[in-house]
């Protein structure tokens, strides 16, 4: 293999200065070895493909030029691109749904992008589905709703399989089941070695862990084997309110993250500021109840009776119907966005100075930017997360998230700016961070912060692997040195967080 690949490059590299009149750069001689190898897997720039790809993002600023982008159909297209990568020294970068809004963290200019567009199995056997990290979530949903089952997973069915589950994932189902993560029951992964390798409780159980929340430090994941559950027609659906009636959402809100709630039972809140592209101002309330009801379960009777209620589209529906591709409103790609998160224990003290902050900020950015403010979005999510979250992930064995050692339920506050204008992403990305450290001090001050920062929800500076415990950051490192001895997906991959 070795041989074959040293020969490829060396076929490579005389053509093509005697056609350009200058030696490719690495990149280029992985691209066009590949392109020896699997030429229907290559695409370079002019062609249809690659344009599509390198535009299959959420945010806009993530769009790239890359040398070339490889789409492999197999684990074995994966184990020779990650071989020759090692050899040539050759920068890559891996895209599965393209969602982590952080430039650089699934694709670089000039680089190889590795994007997994045609690993989209999706086959089942038993409670298992075998699900190729291609697939973006609705595309799940859309099959199991057809057996009545679910993956606990996305909440958006536009987001990736890949870089969710490797992040640890939270869903609808997160009480019951825990983290998506929790639920995988084996990793195909090509390490950096080349190999192909099963990840599971019994073969490379250290790997299989470190999958579990660790991201792609460790390999690149060809397919995910994970527990399905029976699921019938869900209830579900958003209440929009008025803006006003924010404050009596939030003091609801505390009162369903109680310790006790209904496991079958999930919301996420929205406080959305669109005014600058026309849409207006507005709270949107998800909620997610795992059984077929025709009216609203207990759980939820109280969001029906907050004044200000101005659309509801809360029915009893299959799965898939409540995850559609575009839940933003606008399809991906359309908008740039920055994010960072902040967690703290229940506080309804907590969530008022976290959205007062919010308003504060989006304001003050609005007057500071005058006349030169360009269209976009700002949203304040609220996620509760579950006593029930951590407690069903312990019982699968636990994850590298390191959250099962702390008790009781948690809140994600995750904020959002979103812009239309490229010219603007510093400007954003540094509101947002000022926001947050805001919000951050407030939940100190209020003796309610945890210093747990979900990789799925991080900004490029935010560390989330250091939040999981020293214990944990430490096996982690343990174990990418195990199976990545010269960092690999350290050093020529592109993105990913520092561990
Ligand atoms: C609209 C929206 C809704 C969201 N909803 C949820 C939600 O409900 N629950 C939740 O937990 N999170 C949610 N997220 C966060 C989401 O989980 C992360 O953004 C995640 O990284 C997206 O995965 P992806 O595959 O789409 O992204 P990508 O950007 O393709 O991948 C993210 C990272 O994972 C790496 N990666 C991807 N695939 C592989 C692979 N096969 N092997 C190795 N590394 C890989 C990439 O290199 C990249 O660094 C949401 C995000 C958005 C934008």
């Amino acid at each position: 293999m070795q041989n074959i690949l040293l020969f490829l490059v060396s076929l490579t590299i005389t053509p093509y200065s005697q056609a350009y009149g200058s030696k490719p750069t690495r990149e280029q001689v992985c691209c066009l070895a590949l392109h020896g190898l699997f030429p229907a897997e290559v695409n370079f720039q002019g062609s249809g493909t690659y344009t599509n790809e390198t535009h299959k993002y959420f945010s806009a600023a993530n769009f790239v030029q890359p040398a070339c982008v490889f789409l492999p159909a197999t684990a074995a297209h994966v184990s020779y691109a990650v071989q020759l990568f090692n050899k040539v020294k050759c920068n890559f970068a891996i895209r599965s749904g393209g969602h982590l809004p952080v430039p650089g963290s699934n694709g670089r200019n000039g680089a190889v992008l590795l994007a997994t567009s045609k690993l989209n199995h999706v086959k089942f056997k038993g409670s298992v589905a075998k699900i190729g990290p291609g697939n973006t979530w609705i595309d799940v949903y859309r099959k199991t709703d057809l057996i009545g089952q679910v993956v606990p997973d996305g909440r958006v069915g536009s987001v990736g399989v890949g870089g969710l589950v490797l992040g640890g994932g939270v869903s609808f189902q997160q009480s019951d089941y825990g983290f998506a993560c929790d639920n995988v029951v084996n990793f195909q992964v090509v390490t950096a070695d080349g190999k192909i390798r099963n990840a599971n409780a019994i073969s490379n159980p250290d790997l299989f862990w470190a999958l579990k929340g660790g991201g792609n430090r460790f390999g690149i994941v060809t397919s995910f084997d994970m527990k399905m559950y029976p699921l019938g027609r869900i209830y579900g659906g958003e209440l929009t309110y008025q803006y006003s009636s924010l404050p009596e959402v939030l003091a609801q809100v505390d009162k369903y993250h109680g310790e006790d709630r209904d496991s079958k039972s999930s919301i996420i809140v929205n406080v959305i500021d669109a005014n600058d592209l026309g849409y207006g101002q507005f709270v949107e309330v998800v909620l997610y109840y795992g059984k077929p009801v025709s009216s609203p379960p207990p759980v939820f009777q109280p969001f029906f009776g907050i004044p200000g209620l101005i659309a509801n589209t809360v029915t009893t529906k299959p799965f898939s119907v409540l995850v559609p591709a575009d839940k933003q409103g606008l399809p991906p790609g359309v908008l740039s966005h920055t994010w960072r998160s902040v967690t703290y224990q229940p506080s309804a003290a907590v969530n008022e100075r976290v959205s007062d902050i919010f308003q504060e900020e989006v304001k003050s950015f609005r007057e500071e930017r005058g006349t030169d403010l360009q269209p976009g979005i700002f949203t304040l999510a609220y996620e509760p997360y579950s006593t029930g979250l951590t407690a069903a992930s312990q019982r699968t064995g636990g994850n590298a998230l390191g959250l099962d050692a702390r008790k009781g339920p948690l809140m994600l506050a995750l904020l959002t700016y979103s812009w239309t204008n490229q010219t603007e992403s510093a400007l954003r990305t540094a509101a947002v961070k000022k926001s947050v450290e805001r919000m951050k001090a407030a939940s100190l001050a209020a003796g309610k912060h945890i210093d747990w920062i979900y990789l799925n929800a991080a900004a490029p500076d935010q560390l989330p692997y250091q939040s999981y415990g020293k214990g944990n950051f430490e096996r982690l490192r343990r174990v990418r040195d195990r199976y990545d001895p010269k960092g690999v997906f350290s050093k020529l991959q592109s993105g990913g967080f520092p561990l």
